[in-house]
């Protein structure tokens, strides 16, 4: 779809399904990150949650029921990530499948003695390459909490990751940032994490984010949101990549887009 008509079209839409007010203030006052926005900041994520909430397609899994409150609730938080970075940057899917409570996917794989392995884990979120995010009501409930741990976030933090290919903890990066110090980075961080988790030291950090430089991606990536103050403390050039990867400095609310590397 050529730019200047998807622009048109999404202004028709923005025009068509205004949001209710009552409902986005009782939603968004809930959620800390949204409460650090400017004015200015707030209007663009509305407007990109009412764009959300038409073209993606956000579906109950079995018996469930879910109503405009709750789809806007995780359109919310799905759209903190892109607020900075435009709704384009989730085009290459469209569901997100909602179970009420934790599920339990039947995996199968072929085991190292060649035999076929079936694998029963309870996921509170996945988030599938250029496929659905599958969320489950119950998690998403909590990541209202304000504690670091945002399964939403989570699982969006991996779809941007997962644009260039499976999710790796390296996402494509945009033009000025540097690939070499994004890597440094993060691998030191993953690494230093990783030691001190080993030696028992206790963390404000999920120590999930240990499992894969996937899964350390989209672990800060809710700290870097849900409590920013934690990840500048703890690991300052990791807030600092994501600063400029998420365009958006939430400790220091620069102007969006402005945010330079200290
Ligand atoms: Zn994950």
């Amino acid at each position: 779809m050529r730019r200047a008509y998807r622009t048109w079209r999404r202004r028709r839409i923005l025009d068509k399904h205004p949001l209710d007010a009552g409902l986005w203030q009782r939603l968004s006052s809930r959620l800390g990150f949204v409460s650090r926005l400017t004015d200015q900041e707030q209007t663009r994520l509305r407007e990109l949650c009412v764009l959300f909430l038409y073209e993606k397609q956000i579906n109950p899994a079995g018996d469930f029921i879910l109503d405009e409150e709750m789809k806007l609730g995780i359109a919310i938080q799905a759209c903190i990530l892109i607020l900075n970075l435009g709704l384009d940057s989730y085009d290459d899917w469209v569901e997100v499948i909602v179970y009420r409570d934790e599920f339990m996917p039947r995996e199968e794989y072929i085991n190292e003695h060649g035999l076929m392995q079936t694998d029963h884990h309870a996921y509170a979120g996945q988030a599938w390459l250029r496929g659905p995010v599958i969320l489950s009501w119950s998690n998403v409930e909590t990541a209202w909490r304000h504690d670091g741990a945002n399964v939403v976030i989570h699982e969006f933090a991996h779809k941007l990751d997962m644009r260039n290919g499976g999710a790796d903890g390296y996402p494509s990066l945009h033009a000025g940032m540097n690939r070499t110090q994004w890597t440094l980075t993060f691998t030191r961080a993953y690494e230093d994490l990783r030691w001190r988790v080993r030696r028992g030291e206790p963390m404000e950090l999920d120590d999930y984010a240990c499992e894969s430089p996937a899964e350390f991606f989209a672990v800060v990536s809710e700290v870097f949101f849900e409590c920013p103050e934690v990840l500048l403390e703890h690991y300052p050039e990791v807030y600092r990549q994501l600063a400029m990867f998420y365009r958006q400095d939430p400790v220091g609310r620069e102007a969006a887009g402005q945010w330079k590397p200290a």
